[in-house]
């Protein structure tokens, strides 16, 4: 795999954590007179922080990673994340709440190869590390994956529901029209067609099973349940247009079968996007009045985004070689910039669940024990991540 680029790496703090962190947030605006008086009570007044002085001032189990080629970085406590990019002192920037959310503030910047955080940017944090619970309320609907623009921010919320996968999109992929890859064998006397879009529509029905009664709460989507072909376009329309709140999110996992002109070719593979393709994540219109926001905004999730996507796809890996033990080969992680994957608004991968054109992959995938297990491999990996990704 090539070099992650993502929040996630680089350095990182680590402490225990002790309560559950509830953020709380407002808008910059609104440092008032009392703010001012309970930030001189509660931490000592620096102009700016240290990274070792903003953890302590977010409380116990604080933990930062920081990114010096993207200059962003992010500080987690309980299930939230409160990323940012460094700018020039003085400078306003943004704080991005759990990857969707954004929120202006003054600027953490380097000087020395050290990072400072303005004390206004620290007071933010505690807030929405729900160390200041001042405000109480909620935070508004979104309307998709992409963060809500709450800048130049009144809304003033509370985050009472944790963050967590609040839908899973599954996406067989070819039909109707398309049958995808093809394969013919002769298994134990009989004539056995390997045909991918009924492989990965039988896999995908069996996955929407397994999840749905594991998750009742969470949305359980298909992009075609039958023989039919919803264009590429119509399957990214259809993950790019759930309504999530701000505290969910989404993931999709398209589903395909390989096929090779050499018949040896076998395993499984899961592809995400290539980390150096950028995404275009955020919708303009969200960001009509405030365009400066956009990039920023793009760089930040589509970081997120593969890191999440990342971690998605290993945990499939993992299952699935599990799952599988010897009888199928694990071809490990591959990056791509596959349509679906590109042009989805969220974490997203490709699961290919074996070669077509092999006898003993087509043997396993055309076989009630073997589609049984290829989907047990894919909801125990989802499951996985969604375990790591709501108790982090
Ligand atoms: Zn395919």
């Amino acid at each position: 795999m090539a070099v992650r680029n993502g929040v996630g790496t680089g350095l990182a703090l680590s402490l225990h954590r002790g309560g559950k962190g509830v953020a709380t947030l407002r808008p910059y605006k609104t440092p008032t007179l009392i703010l001012t008086i309970l930030l001189c009570l509660t931490m000592p007044v620096f102009a700016q922080m240290t990274i070792q002085q903003t953890l302590d001032a977010i409380g116990p189990g604080a933990t930062m990673s920081w990114d010096p080629l993207l200059r962003t970085g992010a500080f987690n406590a309980g299930p939230d994340t409160a990323a940012f990019i460094t700018g020039d002192p003085g400078e306003m920037s943004y704080i991005l709440v759990n990857y969707r959310q954004v929120y202006s503030a003054p600027s953490p910047y380097l000087e020395n190869n050290q990072l400072y955080f303005p004390t206004d940017f620290v007071s933010n944090l505690q807030r929405i590390f729900g160390r200041q619970n001042m405000v109480p309320g909620t935070i508004p609907q979104a309307q998709s994956q992409a963060p809500s623009q709450q800048v130049p921010g009144t809304t003033e919320g509370t985050n009472e529901e944790a963050f967590h996968i609040s839908a899973i999109i599954i996406d067989p992929g070819h039909g109707g029209k398309d049958p995808g890859a093809k394969g013919k064998h002769s298994i134990e006397g009989k004539t056995v067609e390997a045909v991918e879009k009924n492989i990965v529509l039988e896999v995908s029905l069996r996955l929407e099973k397994l999840l749905k009664a594991a998750y009742p709460g969470k949305k359980i989507l298909m992009t075609r349940r039958d023989d039919s072909f919803p264009s590429l376009e119509e399957r990214v329309d259809i993950a790019n247009n759930v309504p999530i709140a701000g505290n969910e999110a989404i993931i999709y996992i398209s589903v395909h079968a390989n096929a090779s002109l050499n018949e040896k070719a076998n395993g499984f593979e899961v592809w995400y996007l290539r980390s150096d393709y950028k995404r275009n994540l955020v919708n303009p219109d969200d960001y009509a009045d405030r365009p400066e926001l956009i990039p920023i905004m793009n760089d930040m999730l589509d970081a997120e985004f593969n890191n999440e996507s990342d971690v998605i796809a290993r945990s499939i890996l993992s299952r699935y070689a599990e799952e599988m033990k010897d009888s199928m080969q694990n071809r490990g992680i591959k990056e791509e910039d596959w349509f679906v994957v590109r042009n989805s608004r969220m974490p997203a991968v490709l699961v290919e669940l074996g070669f077509v054109t092999n006898q003993d992959d087509a043997r396993i995938m055309t076989g009630e024990e073997g589609l049984n297990k290829m989907a047990k491999a894919l909801y125990n990996g989802i499951g996985d991540f969604i375990k790591n990704f709501e108790t982090q």
